[in-house]
C-alpha cells in the first residue's frame, strides 16, 4: 500500500497510485512498507541477465497487482536495450543509462510506466491524458514511450527558451496521441501548471494523469540500474559501493535509496547537483530554501530549484515537506547525512571536467555525468578512507544530446546515435497556442480536450 507524504487522505493500491500519479491531497504516492531481498539473493544478480534481476526486484514491490508473465513482458518490452558499465580508473566505474531511445535515462522510467499504465487502463476499460512537464529530457521519454498508445494522450509543457533544439524535436516531431508545448518560462513554471491542472476540480473530467517522477511507477524501474551495476562489479557478498547520482528532482537518486533500503548495500549515495545548491545547503544546515528562480546551467535536465521528490526523500526519513517546501516535520538529519553527501558542481567545474575526463581517459562525458563525476572526484579527496569503496558514476545522457558544449570544450563532434539521427529532419508539430499564465494553459486544455 502507498500513503500520501502529506499524510491527508487515504491509502491507496498500487494501481491506483500509477493511475492517479499524484495524490489527491497533492502530496507525493510513497510505499509504505519497504521489502527486502536478502544478501545471498542480491550476490545471486552476478549470475542474472538484466530482465532477470528486473522481475526479481519489482516483483517484489509489486507484489500481486501485475501477473508475472505480464510483468515479465513488460520489462522485457520496456528495458530492451543495454546497460553497460566500464571501468574508467582506480576503484570508478561509469553506468551508461543512456542507451534507450531517447537516450537519456529517463527512457527506464517512462517506458516502463507506459506499459504498466496501459496494462492497469485495459482492465479499468478508461482513457487517460498524461500530462508532464520537463526541463529537458522527461518530455522527449514520456513522449516517445507513450506514442501511438491505446487509451492515452500525452501533454508536454516544456520551457521554450531553455531546451536544446533536439530535446524539442524529440517531442515536436510525433504528433498523433502528443501535443507538446512550449510555454514562457522556466521549468518550475511548466511544474507549477501541471501541479495545479491535476488538483483543479474544473479539469477532472480529463482524467488527467502524471508521467512526472511524480508518478510512483517512474521511480520503480530507476532502482534496478542500481541492483544491476552493482551485481556487474561486485566481487563479495555485502561489499559495500558508492553511487554517484546527477540530481535535478531527485527521482533517479530516490531509486537508488529504495534500492538500499531492500537491501542492496550501499556506502553513500553521492547527490551530485548543479548551480541549484539547495539540497546540499539543507543537509548542511537543516533548513531548506528553494533557489527561485532557478538556476540555467549546461546540465540542463537538472536545472530544478524545488525538486519534487524531496517530499519523498524526507518522508522516508520521518520528516514532512510540503509542495511550498515547507518542512512540518524535521527528518532524521543525521541518518541522511550518514548515506547521502551532495555536492554542487558550478558550471566552470562541469567544463573543466570534461576536458579533463577527455585528456585523461579519450572518452567524452556529457554535462550531467560530468557533474557526477566531478562529485566523485571531490569525494575521493574528502574521504580518504573510503578509496577502498569502488563507485559508480551515473551517465545520464548520451554526449551528442549537447552538441555546442561538446564541440567548445573537447573539439570534437560527438557521434549522433541512430535514434537521434531519424528525427533531425522530421517536420515538427509547433505549438499550438502562446501560452504565458496557468489560465492559458487551462483555456487550451479545455478546448482541445
Ligand atoms: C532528468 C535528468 C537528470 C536528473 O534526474 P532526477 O531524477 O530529476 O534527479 C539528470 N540527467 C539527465 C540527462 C536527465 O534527463
Amino acid at each position: 500500500m502507498f500513503h500520501s507524504t502529506n499524510y491527508n487522505t487515504e491509502n491507496v493500491d498500487f494501481k491506483t497510485a500509477i493511475l492517479r500519479g499524484q495524490a489527491l491531497d497533492k502530496g507525493l504516492y510513497m510505499l509504505n512498507k519497504i521489502p527486502k531481498i536478502d544478501q545471498e539473493r542480491i550476490f545471486s544478480f552476478r549470475d542474472l541477465k538484466f530482465s532477470e534481476i528486473g522481475y526479481n526486484v519489482l516483483s517484489k514491490i509489486i507484489g500481486k497487482s501485475i501477473p508475472s508473465d505480464k510483468l515479465r513482458n513488460i520489462i522485457k518490452n520496456a528495458l530492451n536495450f543495454e546497460v553497460p558499465i566500464e571501468h574508467i580508473a582506480n576503484n570508478d566505474y561509469i553506468c551508461y543509462l543512456d542507451r534507450g531511445p531517447t537516450c537519456s535515462f529517463k527512457d527506464f522510467g517512462a517506458r516502463t510506466l507506459a506499459r504498466i499504465m496501459q496494462y492497469f487502463l485495459e482492465i479499468e476499460e478508461k482513457n487517460i491524458i498524461i500530462l508532464t512537464a520537463t526541463s529537458g529530457d522527461t518530455g522527449g521519454a514520456v513522449a516517445q514511450a507513450f506514442y501511438e498508445m491505446e487509451r492515452i494522450k500525452v501533454v508536454v509543457l516544456y520551457p521554450r527558451d531553455e531546451i536544446s533544439d533536439l530535446q524539442r524535436k524529440q517531442m515536436t516531431t510525433l504528433g498523433k496521441n502528443v501535443t507538446a508545448i512550449g510555454i514562457k518560462g522556466k521549468f518550475d513554471d511548466c511544474q507549477r501548471y501541471a501541479k495545479k491542472a491535476f488538483a483543479d476540480n474544473e479539469l477532472t473530467n480529463l482524467n488527467l494523469s502524471s508521467a512526472n517522477s511524480i508518478n510512483f511507477g517512474r521511480l520503480l524501474p530507476q532502482t534496478l540500474y542500481y541492483f544491476w551495476s552493482y551485481s556487474q562489479i561486485v566481487e563479495k557478498k555485502n561489499e559495500e559501493i558508492v553511487f554517484s547520482v546527477p540530481s535535478g528532482n531527485f527521482g533517479n537518486l530516490m531509486g537508488g535509496l529504495i534500492a538500499k533500503r531492500m537491501g542492496l548495500p550501499v556506502r553513500k549515495f553521492i547527490s551530485a547537483v548543479n548551480e541549484n545548491d539547495e539540497f546540499p545547503n539543507f543537509l548542511e544546515t537543516g533548513q531548506y530554501n528553494k533557489v527561485v528562480p532557478s538556476k540555467n546551467c549546461i546540465s540542463n535536465a537538472m536545472n530544478v530549484g524545488h525538486p519534487s521528490n524531496l517530499a519523498r526523500l524526507i518522508d522516508l526519513y520521518g520528516g514532512q515537506i510540503d509542495e511550498q517546501g515547507i518542512i512540518s516535520r524535521q527528518p532524521n538529519m543525521q541518518k541522511i547525512r550518514n548515506e547521502i553527501i551532495s555536492y554542487s558542481i558550478s558550471d566552470e567545474l562541469t567544463k573543466i571536467t570534461i576536458k579533463d575526463f577527455y585528456n585523461n581517459h579519450q572518452k567524452i562525458l556529457e554535462p550531467h555525468g560530468a557533474v557526477g563525476w566531478a562529485a566523485v572526484e571531490i569525494y575521493r579527496k574528502e574521504y580518504n578512507n573510503d578509496h577502498k569503496y569502488r563507485s559508480i558514476t551515473l551517465e545520464t545522457a548520451d554526449p551528442a544530446k549537447f552538441p555546442n558544449e561538446i564541440i567548445n570544450l573537447v573539439r570534437i563532434t560527438p557521434e549522433i546515435p541512430h535514434s537521434l539521427k531519424i528525427i533531425q529532419n522530421k517536420k515538427e508539430f509547433i505549438n499550438p497556442v502562446e501560452i504565458e499564465t496557468y489560465g492559458d494553459f487551462k483555456g487550451f486544455l479545455k478546448n482541445n480536450f
